[in-house]
C-alpha cells in the first residue's frame, strides 16, 4: 500500500521539511521558458505549476495516459512521461526542446534547430488561433457525418474552460476528482450541488456524461482504507468498489439523479466487465430513482475491459451508449500498466488488437442502434481522430485545450476515407505501422 502511494508520501515528507526549513516552496517562480524535468511529479505539483513560466515537462515515472499525463493535456502543456533516468543529470539552464507530439526531448540543438523550432511553434500557435474562431461551428466531415466533440472535465472549472472553446457538452465528467478534493466522502447534498453547478454551465440541451466513482487502481481514496491488493488495476476499481460499498454508491446515485433535472444528464458506469454488474447497477439506479420520483436518465457503460468490448453486442441491449475508454482499454488487452514508464512506448491504443476491440464495441453497438462515442486519451490525438472515425465512433471526448483543433481536423476529413484507411490499419501487425498510415508531417 505505501509503495502504492510513494510519490505521495514523498510529498508530504517533502512538506513537511519545506515548513520544517522555512523554504517556499509554493513561491517558487520558475524562470520564462521552463522545462521541468522531475523523477515524478504529484498532483499537487501539478497545481504549483505556473504554465505562463513552465512551458512542458518530463518526468520518468509514468506513462502517457496516467494520471499526471492528463492533467498536463487539461493545462496543454506538452509532457513526456517514462523518460530516461540520465535527463536528471543535466544542469539546470541546458537549453531543450520537448517534442510532446513525438515524445522528445532534443539536447544540444544548433541554433538553426532552435529557430525551426520557434517557428514551428509560432506556426502551431497561428493554426491554434484560427482553429478557436471556428471553434463554435459544428464539427462535420467533408461528406457529412458530424462528429460531436465534447469534453472530459473534472470540475465546474474545466465545464466553464469547455464551454469557452466550443465543447459541445461533457463526455466524461470524472466524478473521482470530487472525492479527491475533499477528506471525507462528500454528503448527497455537496455532490449535488457540484453536478448541478457543472449541469447550469453546459445548459439545458447539452449532454454531460456523468461517470460514477471511479477509484481503486492508481486513484486512492485516502480516506477510503482498502485493503492491500497484489494487483489494484485488476482489484476493486470503479464499479466493483461500488457494490463493496452500496452506501458510497446509493448516495451518488441519488446525487446524480437529484441534480439530473438541472440539465441533460447521462450516467456512465466504469469497469463494467460482466453484464451482470451492469444490471446490478442499472437496478440500484433504477430503485433510487423510484424513490426519489425523478424522470429516467440515458444509462451508458465505459468499454475499458477486453470483455466487454468483445461481448458489446450482448452487453448493447442494456445501455442507451458506450462510451469507450482506451486507457484502460489498452492497459487490459495489451496486459502493460499504463503507468509503466518502461513499457510506456508501446501502450498505444492504436495497436492494432485495441483497434479491432473498438470495431467490435461499434458493431455490436450498431445492431441494436447504439452510438458510441471515446473518451480515452487517444480521441484528441490527432494520428487517432480520422480512424476512430472510420471505425463508426460518433463522438469525442477530449481534453479542453484540444476540442478546437479536433473539431478543425474533423472538418477536413471524408468518412469514406476514414473508412477504408480504419480498414486497413485493423489489418496492421503494429502501432507503429498504424501511425505511419497517418503521418503527422501531414496534419
Ligand atoms: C479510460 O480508461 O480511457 C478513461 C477514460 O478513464 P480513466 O482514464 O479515468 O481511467
Ligand atoms: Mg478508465
Amino acid at each position: 500500500m505505501l509503495a502504492q502511494r510513494a510519490t505521495d508520501l514523498r510529498d508530504v515528507g517533502d512538506r513537511v521539511l519545506r515548513i520544517l526549513t522555512g523554504v517556499q516552496a509554493e513561491s517558487f517562480t520558475y524562470p520564462e521558458n521552463t522545462i521541468l524535468l522531475a523523477e515524478d511529479l504529484t498532483p499537487s505539483d501539478m497545481a504549483n505549476l505556473d504554465p505562463s513560466r513552465v512551458k512542458g515537462f518530463c518526468t520518468v515515472a509514468g506513462g502517457a495516459t496516467s494520471h499526471v499525463a492528463i492533467m498536463a493535456r487539461s493545462m496543454g502543456l506538452p509532457a513526456i512521461a517514462g523518460i530516461e533516468p540520465r535527463v536528471l543529470d543535466l544542469p539546470d539552464g541546458t537549453p531543450v526542446i520537448l517534442d510532446g507530439t513525438k515524445g522528445k526531448l532534443r539536447l544540444n540543438s544548433s541554433t538553426e534547430e532552435l529557430e525551426h523550432t520557434q517557428t514551428s511553434i509560432a506556426r502551431q500557435k497561428e493554426k491554434q488561433a484560427a482553429d478557436l474562431e471556428r471553434a463554435f461551428e459544428p464539427a462535420i466531415t467533408q461528406d457529412g457525418r458530424q462528429i460531436e466533440v465534447v469534453a472530459n472535465i473534472g470540475s465546474q472549472k474545466d465545464a466553464e474552460a469547455a464551454m469557452k472553446v466550443g465543447g459541445e457538452g461533457v463526455g466524461l465528467l470524472r466524478t473521482e476528482y470530487v472525492f479527491m478534493e475533499v477528506s471525507a466522502p462528500p454528503s448527497e447534498e455537496h455532490q449535488e450541488a457540484v453536478y448541478r453547478g457543472i449541469l447550469a454551465v453546459i445548459g439545458p440541451d447539452r449532454p454531460v456524461i456523468i461517470r460514477t466513482l471511479d477509484v481503486g487502481g492508481d486513484k486512492p481514496l485516502p480516506y477510503l482504507a482498502m485493503p492491500a491488493e497484489e494487483n489494484p488495476f485488476l482489484g476493486e476499481r470503479g464499479i466493483r468498489l461500488g457494490f463493496d460499498r452500496p452506501e458510497l454508491m446509493r448516495t451518488q446515485f441519488r446525487a446524480i439523479l437529484r441534480a439530473s433535472t438541472a440539465g441533460r444528464a447521462l450516467v456512465m458506469f466504469p469497469m463494467i466487465a460482466q453484464i451482470e454488474e451492469l444490471k446490478m447497477a442499472r437496478a440500484v439506479m433504477e430503485e433510487e430513482r423510484q424513490k426519489l420520483g425523478v424522470p429516467p436518465i440515458e444509462i451508458g457503460i465505459m468499454i475499458e475491459v477486453p470483455a466487454a468490448a468483445v461481448l458489446a453486442e450482448r452487453f448493447a441491449e442494456y445501455v442507451d451508449f458506450f462510451s469507450i475508454g482506451t486507457n484502460d482499454l489498452t492497459q487490459y488487452t495489451l496486459a502493460m500498466d499504463r503507468g509503466h514508464p518502461k513499457l510506456a512506448p508501446y501502450v498505444d491504443a492504436l495497436n492494432p488488437s485495441v483497434l479491432k476491440m473498438i470495431d467490435l464495441t461499434v458493431r455490436g453497438a450498431d445492431q441494436h442502434g447504439k452510438w458510441v462515442g471515446v473518451c480515452g486519451g487517444v480521441a484528441g490525438d490527432p494520428q487517432a481522430v480520422p480512424i476512430l472515425v472510420g471505425l463508426g465512433v460518433k463522438e469525442l471526448s477530449v481534453s479542453v485545450p484540444v476540442i478546437p483543433t479536433v473539431k478543425a481536423q474533423v472538418r477536413t476529413l471524408s468518412l469514406s476515407q476514414c473508412q477504408e484507411l480504419a480498414q486497413t490499419a485493423l489489418r496492421l501487425d503494429s502501432a507503429a505501422q498504424v501511425r505511419e498510415l497517418v503521418p503527422l508531417e501531414d496534419l
